[in-house]
């Protein structure tokens, strides 16, 4: 206000004062003689005082003789020599091109109406800078032309680019995304920018002059000055609430409130920022942090956090929860066979029927492939009831898991072993150890033969630790020595010696010997049967050369070597066999290689084409503990193998158990339609050998006949054999 006054009352006064000296002129030339000298003076030093008050020219063209005449500071405004300025076109070529066409357009306006022209235009002070201008005055038509014919100039440099400045500032303040508002000492908004207009709903009316409450009902005004005098001791506050629109539309904001001080007025500028969409992302990147992405379901994480509480809520209340690890069986052949997308729909399938048959309080957690964990918090105060409750609902789930699960072209189902255990007991110190308990229990049910559940207890823990310990020494065996072979010698007819099995021994420090059934599955799991595998082929080859440059081996005599999945399904595999009989030198055929029917039930083409490498090196095959796996008469024809291995299993209940009997007769009798040779494995007494024997098998490997045995043992043997 003081700034317009300012600028307005000299204006006044100056046009109040060149009229009364415009009129004096005028009176002068009239009257000519009546205009005193002094009247004159008087008029031009009270325009050269307002002059000192702000920069102000004026000029005009004398009615009468079409003069121009100038005073005050104009030479000055337009950068010119006082004794330069002499005409109006020098004024007006003082006004940039580009503002020209304005200016004319301006002047054409005030002489069709006859109002004052009053405009704002630069005006190229002097070769470098421009200055602005507000100009008064009068226009005319003078021969049909409009005309410009006085003019008032103010410099308006300063307030212009103040005005300019504030326009800016406005324009940024509306462009800004945040609402920001005005507040004084009490709450009442005293401005606003557009974007408050825009994202609150409300009006700038209805805004201004109403308390912030008004942008957030749960705000208790009685609150306002402890929050202010907050503001006003920090001057600086960041805060987060819940704002509402006029709509009704409540949603998040950040807040951050600045304290200004003005002219003896205390002002606080809320800058609010609507964080719906920010609030949106952190909630996902949360949720993904802690769930399963295909499931949807708790990950491995949240279930520790749950569980954890789970734990620490258990103890308190004294009652017990439990933990159900579930692994479906088989689950690596459908990802195979019927491509990740059947996967998929079935890991789905399987979460929404366990979650569909929980409780609320329950969690149902994917922590793996295909391992699901379940998180009973609470089951019954009673040890006895929870474990019951815990074991009927792990048979449940068993039975959800069973039913058939139909995708685009079949039904599939598919099966899951669950291990169960309680808590909380003595024997688990946290969330991490009751996991692995859960799992060595389901590993137990896998044990069993899958589709079945097993109830924790503490000596499988032994076991798997013992497990660890020995996957540990195992790597370091082979460079430490600690592999040797036994051999065990296979009977034809009772004294015929038609050759041996190759049996591995393993000597662990301070364990001492280990089984192979025990140690075998470890260096599968790990890998490690690849070298250590390889190492007993060329061993028992190499022997086999010694043998046989010593005399002791012969054309007839063949050494079974027992050979891994995992070693069978390499694709060097024949390769490797073969460079092993060009490394030694011994005939093909004295090599008998026996797989497991583990080995052949999955993949049977490519099974088949090794096979058939083999047959061609001349080597053997022999099916190891024929009867204990799930291979099929019908696609066993079509191996190209040559014999069988009765397993012991079956034999050590025969004569007496008519199942073991029936299923010794039928292996027999399929070898013998397959035009297979056969051997019985595990004899340990006669009357096995003679119920064998009548029933058409011939070829013998057990006890009874020798126990497994060292290499320079079986040299013994071979010599005996040789000279007898
Ligand atoms: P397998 O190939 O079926 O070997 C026969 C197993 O039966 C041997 O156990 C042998 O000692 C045992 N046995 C032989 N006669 C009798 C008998 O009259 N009564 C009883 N109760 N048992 C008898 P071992 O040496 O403990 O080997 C167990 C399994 O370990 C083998 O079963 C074989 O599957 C695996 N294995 C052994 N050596 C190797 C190897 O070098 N490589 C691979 N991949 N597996 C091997
Ligand atoms: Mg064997
Ligand atoms: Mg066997």
């Amino acid at each position: 206000l003081v700034f317009t006054l300012l600028t307005i009352f000299p204006l006044l006064l100056i046009r109040v004062l060149s009229r009364q000296y415009e009129q004096q002129l005028t009176q002068t030339r009239q009257q000519s003689a009546e205009v005193t000298e002094q009247q004159l003076h008087r008029s031009e030093n009270a325009l050269s005082k307002i002059s000192r008050i702000g920069t102000f020219g004026y000029w005009y063209i004398d009615d009468n003789d079409q003069t121009f005449h100038w005073l005050g500071d104009l030479p000055l405004l337009l950068g010119l020599a006082d004794e330069e300025l002499k005409s109006l076109s020098q004024v007006l070529e003082k006004v940039p091109v580009s503002d020209r066409e304005r200016l004319n357009k301006a002047i054409h306006e005030a002489c069709e109406t006859g109002q004052e022209l009053d405009i704002e235009l630069p005006i190229e002070h002097n070769n470098a800078t421009l200055i602005w201008v507000r100009a008064i005055g009068n226009c005319a038509f003078i021969h049909s032309k409009p005309t410009w014919c006085e003019a008032l100039l103010q410099d308006i440099s300063d307030t212009y680019s103040s005005n300019h400045e504030l326009q800016l500032r406005d324009f940024a303040l509306n462009q800004s995304p945040d609402s920001i508002f005005t507040l004084d000492s009490q709450g009442y908004i005293l401005s606003v920018n557009d974007t408050a207009s825009r994202v609150f709903g409300y009006s700038r009316d209805e805004m201004v002059g109403a308390t912030i409450d008004l942008l957030n009902p749960t705000l208790d005004l009685n609150d306002w000055p402890r929050w202010w005098k907050m503001v006003k001791n920090q001057h600086h506050l960041t805060s987060f609430a819940n704002n509402q629109s006029k709509s009704g539309r409540l949603f998040p904001v950040e807040i951050a409130a600045s304290y200004f001080a003005h002219s003896q007025r205390e002002l606080c500028i809320l800058s609010v920022k609507d964080i719906t969409e920010r609030k949106k992302h952190e909630d996902e990147i949360r949720h993904l942090a802690y769930h399963d992405t295909l499931t949807n379901l708790p990950n491995r994480r949240l279930l520790l956090d749950r569980l954890q509480m789970a734990l620490v809520s258990a103890n308190r209340h004294q009652h017990i929860g439990a933990l159900l690890f579930i692994d479906l069986d088989n689950f690596k052949k459908i990802n195979d066979s019927q491509g990740h997308a059947i996967g998929d729909l079935v890991l789905k399938t399987l979460a929404e029927r366990i979650t569909s048959h929980l409780r609320a309080e329950d969690t149902v957690a994917r922590i793996g492939g295909d391992e699901f964990v379940v998180l009973l918090p609470f089951l019954s105060s009673s040890m006895e009831e929870a474990k019951q409750r815990a074991e009927d609902l792990a048979n449940k789930l068993l039975s959800l898991v069973i039913r058939p699960i139909s995708t685009n072209n079949e039904n599939i189902q598919v099966t899951a072993s669950i291990g169960v255990v309680n808590f909380p007991s003595s024997d688990e110190s946290n969330a991490d150890k009751l996991i692995s308990f859960a799992d060595t229990a389901m590993y137990q049910a896998k044990e069993k033969g899958r589709n079945g559940v097993v109830y924790f207890k503490m000596s499988m823990a032994d076991d798997i630790n013992r497990q660890i310990n020995l996957e540990s020494r195992l790597k370091s065996a082979l460079d430490n020595e600690e592999f040797f072979l036994h051999f065990q010698p296979q009977y034809q007819d009772q004294q015929t010696l038609i050759g041996a099995e190759v049996l591995l021994r393993w000597h662990a420090p301070t364990y001492g010997l280990i089984s192979p059934a025990e140690f075998i599955p470890i260096l599968e799991s790990s890998g490690m049967i690849l070298t250590v595998g390889e190492w007993v082929l060329r061993k028992a080859c190499h022997q086999l050369k010694e043998w046989t440059d010593q005399g002791l081996w012969h054309d007839q005599l063949t050494l079974g070597i027992n050979i891994s999945p995992v070693q069978f399904e390499q694709p060097d595999f024949v390769r490797l066999i073969e460079q092993v009989l060009t490394e030694t030198g011994i005939p093909a055929h004295t090599v008998d290689i026996e797989i497991t029917e583990g080995t052949v039930i999955n993949n049977i083409e490519q099974i088949i084409q090794t096979l058939n490498a083999l047959r061609k090196l001349g080597v053997k095959v022999s099916i190891d503990d024929f009867g204990t796996g799930y291979s099929s008469l019908t696609y066993l024809k079509r191996l190209p193998v040559d014999m069988v291995k009765i397993d012991q299993s079956f034999v050590k209940d025969v004569p007496g158990d008519d199942s073991s009997s029936a299923i010794i007769n039928t292996i027999i009798s399929m070898a013998d339609h397959l035009e297979l040779d056969i051997i019985a494995e595990g004899i340990e007494s006669i009357e096995q050998v003679h119920y064998l024997q009548s029933h058409g098998c011939q070829k013998f490997q057990g006890f009874f006949f020798h126990q497994p045995m060292t290499q320079s043992h079986f040299s013994s043997l071979l010599k005996e054999h040789v000279t007898s």
